[in-house]
């Protein structure tokens, strides 16, 4: 039993589904494939929730855009225009307009999840029909019923126990008969509610479903080769990482390497379950096996962050800042929920970088203000070197002012600030 895990860019057209369709067909049964949405309709999703929770005018110009993407995928795929898969599909869309027909009067966290798990509902949906459609026996499943979450609207915390329960009394038997589709991304709560396990969550789906399933292998499938040292988005040349530890894993991820979330190692490690990270474009290529083998990295890996802001909070009246403060501090980050991707204290200050997520910083930045004095810098970036050297530092930090800097054994992190940006 495998569990194979297809992202948004895996699905993004037709092209890209039939593409799929070849690669699930190629494998052997008793398969779980978890999809996410099509493309970038998670960032159009949150757009709508957006627009419909401030009352904006612009909530049914924005489901047209998201209706008419489908529906082109659909026209692409299927001959038949009566294929019952466009009635399914049309029948979604009017629950989301039945939901934006009414009043925002719910909690933001939880509408968003509403709406937005919508992107899976239907990428599913699309993906199973056409591979029954096209010699691919499949069943569809919905995720919600298996992976059961607390009432965490965005980034529901997974109950393993009943999710266990679910997926061996409800799960198994399907896989039994054969290949399943199911959605990533996306829970259920006890009161059968839906939530979503955090942005990009699906690899962390696709790794407790893994986990629970007992399955030999978890591949997902991406558009690049494998994990390569550094992300194609800053970097020229990169290298593919054949093998990796779980342990480097985890680090790489855990300092925003975004090839696979962060989530998705823990799940897996502990059932010692390999992880393939394989292209869909060139199926027949090794990619990546992380396993638990210690196999060292060949090459230092880098991970860029952009759009970072530093924020120093130090004490107003020269006292120091030591664990009660922190302790405080560490509650407002929790409290607004702003991910703390590296630090550093000194005896009266605390220096903290973060994701510059405006709403989130501003309201945290307000509350620490009624105690502490705050100062910050945006437009930074922050780069991390999983190996580093000299070398390797002195590649990244050319025309650059290191504002902070870590450095354990094996890892440095150092805030920067473009030289031009300055003058
Ligand atoms: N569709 C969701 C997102 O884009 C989940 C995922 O792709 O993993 O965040
Ligand atoms: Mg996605």
């Amino acid at each position: 039993m495998e569990v194979f895990k297809f992202g948004g860019a895996s699905v993004m057209n037709a092209e890209a589904v039939r593409n799929m369709a070849g690669i699930i067909k190629n494998s052997k049964d008793n398969l779980l494939v978890v999809v996410s949405a099509m493309g970038k309709i998670t960032n159009k999703l949150e757009e709508l929730t957006h627009a419909y929770i401030l009352g904006e005018e612009n909530t049914t110009e924005l489901l047209d855009q998201i209706k008419a993407y489908h529906f082109q995928i659909l026209n692409d795929l299927f001959n038949d225009p009566n294929h019952p898969v466009f009635n399914h599909i049309a029948n979604s869309f009017v629950e989301i307009e039945w939901l934006l027909e009414e009043e925002a009067s719910d909690a933001p966290d939880y509408i968003y999840d509403q709406i937005v798990s919508i992107g899976e509902m239907l990428s599913t949906q699309i993906v199973a029909a056409y591979l029954n459609e096209n010699g691919v026996a499949v069943t569809w499943a919905d995720a919600r019923n298996f992976i059961k979450t607390d009432n965490t609207y965005r980034e529901g915390k997974v109950d393993w126990d009943k999710t266990n329960i679910e997926i061996q009394k409800h799960l198994v038997p399907l896989l039994q008969k054969g290949i399943v589709i199911t959605q990533g991304f996306i829970g259920g709560t006890s009161e059968n509610f839906t939530t979503t396990l955090g942005r990009e969550g699906s690899d962390y789906s696709a790794a407790i479903f893994s986990a629970c399933l007992d399955a030999s292998a978890l591949t997902i499938w991406k558009d690049v080769p494998g994990v390569l040292n550094a992300d194609p988005k800053w970097f020229d040349q990169t290298e593919l990482i054949p093998q990796l530890s779980y342990h480097d894993a985890v680090e790489l991820t855990y300092y925003g390497a975004t090839v696979i979330h962060p989530k998705t190692i823990k799940p897996l490690e502990n059932k010692k379950i390999p992880l393939l990270v394989k292209s869909f474009i060139h199926p027949e290529r090794e990619g990546t096996l992380i396993n638990g083998e210690n196999c060292p990295l060949p090459v230092p890996s880098f991970i860029f962050k952009v759009n970072q802001v530093l924020i120093s909070i130090s004490s107003r009246d020269f006292s120091f800042i030591i664990e009660e403060n922190l302790s405080h501090i560490f509650s407002l980050f929790h409290l607004h929920k702003v991910k703390v991707n590296m630090m550093q204290n000194s005896a009266i200050s605390f220096s903290v970088i973060v994701d510059h997520d405006r709403e989130q910083v501003n309201n945290l930045i307000a509350d620490l203000k009624a105690l502490y004095t705050v100062k910050y810098n945006a437009h930074l970036e922050l780069v991390t070197i999983r190996y580093y050297n000299d070398d390797t530092i002195s590649r990244v930090t050319q025309n650059k002012e290191i504002l902070l800097q870590v450095k354990s054994r094996y890892t440095c992190q150092m805030v920067m600030k473009d030289k031009s940006a300055i003058e």
